[in-house]
C-alpha cells in the first residue's frame, strides 16, 4: 500500500474523466444546495477545502474513494438537472479561470484489491461528520458554549421531552432555535457570556410555563412551547392560558382523538387557532367543531339521488361527507358558538361565498 500527495487544479480534475470512473462503493449525489452552495463558496473565496482520495487502480483510471460529492459539484454545469438557484448564482464564476486554477490536494493511493476496500472504508469511518454544536464548540470556544454543552448532556426528563436527549449538542441547538434565527451568530456573539445566568433561565421558564398549560397533554411540547414564547410578552394572555390548562388540554385530546389535528395545514397553526380564543374575552373557547358533530350534521341533511350523498342547503347540489364543510350560522369571530344549533353543512364553494358576505 503506498500514496502520494499532489495537487491539481479542477481544469486537470475535470478534464481527465477517467478520475470519475464510478465505483458501487460510492455513494450517489447526495449534496443539497445548501451543501454544493458552501463547496463553491469555498472555492470561490480561495478557502481550502479537504483532499480528495483516489485510487490508482494502474491501468490509467482511478476510483474516487472519497470526494465524489465535490467532484460532482464540480462538473454540475455539465449536468443540468442539478442547477437549482443557489448555485446559478455561480455559473458564471464556474466559467472563469479563477475556478478553474483553484487548487485542491488530491491524495493518491495503489496497492491490492483489498487495500483499496480497506482504504475506502477507514477514510469512511474515520471522518465522523461533526454536529452543528460541536462544529460551534470548536470555533466559539468560551464558558457559555461550554456551559451549554454540559446543560444539553445532563438534560433534566422534563427538558428532554421538549429538546431530546443526546450527547451531542443536538438538543441544545433545538433550544437556542426558539430564541434565534441564526444560531451561529449568537454562539459567536454570545461565546463570554454566561449560559448559566443567562439563557438557561429563559429556558427553564419557558419549560415550566409551557409545562403547566401543557404538560398532562404531552403532545408536540416543542411546538406548543414556541407559541408560548411568542406570546410571553402578553402575560394576562399566559396566565389566561394557565387558568384555562384543563380546559384547552381536554379540547386537544378530543380534537387529536377526532383526527382533526392530523387534517389541519400544520400543527403549529392548528394550536395557534385553538389557543386564539383564550386571547379575546366573549368568543367561545371551542373553535372547531368534531368529526362527530359533522356527522350529526350531514345524517339530518336531505338525502341526494347517488347513494351517501347529501344536498347543499344552498345550491342544492349533491355532495360527500368530505366534500361538505361545516359553517358556524353566526361567526365564530363575531361570537357565535361552537354548538350544534349554530352550525350548517355546505358545500366549499357556498361556504367560500358565504365566508366572503
Ligand atoms: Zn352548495
Amino acid at each position: 500500500m503506498q500514496y502520494k500527495i499532489e495537487i491539481r487544479s479542477v481544469k486537470d480534475l475535470l478534464d481527465d474523466k477517467k478520475y470519475l470512473t464510478n465505483i458501487n462503493i460510492q455513494r450517489k449525489y447526495i449534496y443539497t444546495h445548501e451543501q454544493a452552495k458552501y463547496l463553491l463558496d469555498s472555492i470561490q473565496k480561495k478557502i481550502p477545502i479537504p483532499a480528495i482520495y483516489l485510487w490508482d487502480n494502474n491501468d490509467g483510471t482511478f476510483n474516487v474513494l472519497d470526494g465524489k460529492q465535490r467532484i460532482t459539484v464540480m462538473r454540475i454545469y455539465e449536468n443540468p438537472m442539478y442547477l437549482g438557484s443557489p448555485i446559478n448564482f455561480f455559473i458564471d464564476f464556474m466559467n472563469s479561470n479563477d475556478f478553474y486554477n483553484y487548487e485542491i490536494p488530491v491524495i493518491i493511493c495503489n496497492g491490492t484489491e483489498e487495500e483499496k476496500i480497506e482504504t475506502f472504508y477507514r477514510i469512511n469511518t474515520t471522518a465522523v461528520k461533526l454536529t452543528e454544536f460541536e462544529i460551534m464548540n470548536a470555533l466559539y470556544q468560551g464558558p457559555f458554549v461550554e456551559e451549554f454543552g454540559n446543560w444539553g448532556e445532563n438534560i433534566s426528563p422534563i427538558e428532554a421531552k421538549f429538546f431530546g436527549s443526546d450527547r451531542r449538542g443536538n438538543n441544545c441547538i433545538k433550544a437556542l432555535s426558539l430564541f434565534t434565527t441564526d444560531t451561529r451568530d449568537y454562539f459567536s456573539h454570545n461565546k463570554n457570556v454566561s449560559f448559566t445566568n443567562g439563557l438557561k433561565k429563559q429556558i427553564e421558564k419557558l419549560v415550566s410555563d409551557t409545562n403547566q398549560i401543557f404538560g398532562q397533554y404531552g403532545n408536540d411540547l416543542y411546538i406548543l412551547a414556541k407559541i408560548v414564547l411568542e406570546n410571553s410578552n402578553n402575560p394576562t394572555t399566559i396566565s389566561s392560558w394557565k387558568l384555562n390548562a384543563n380546559k384547552i388540554v381536554e379540547l386537544l385530546q378530543e380534537y387529536n382523538s377526532n383526527g382533526e389535528l392530523s387534517v389541519a395545514p400544520s400543527k403549529e397553526s392548528f394550536y395557534k387557532e385553538i389557543l386564539g380564543c383564550y386571547n379575546i374575552t366573549g368568543l367561545d373557547s371551542k373553535r372547531f367543531f368534531t368529526r362527530d358533530e359533522k356527522k350529526i350534521l350531514f345524517e339530518k341533511l336531505q338525502k341526494g339521488l347517488s347513494k351517501g350523498k347529501r344536498i347543499c342547503p344552498d345550491c342544492n347540489k349533491e355532495f360527500s361527507f368530505d366534500e361538505l364543510e361545516i359553517d358556524h350560522i353566526k361567526a365564530w369571530s363575531k361570537g357565535g358558538t361552537t354548538t350544534l344549533d349554530n352550525a350548517q353543512l355546505l358545500c366549499k364553494p357556498c361556504n367560500i361565498k358565504k365566508s366572503n358576505k
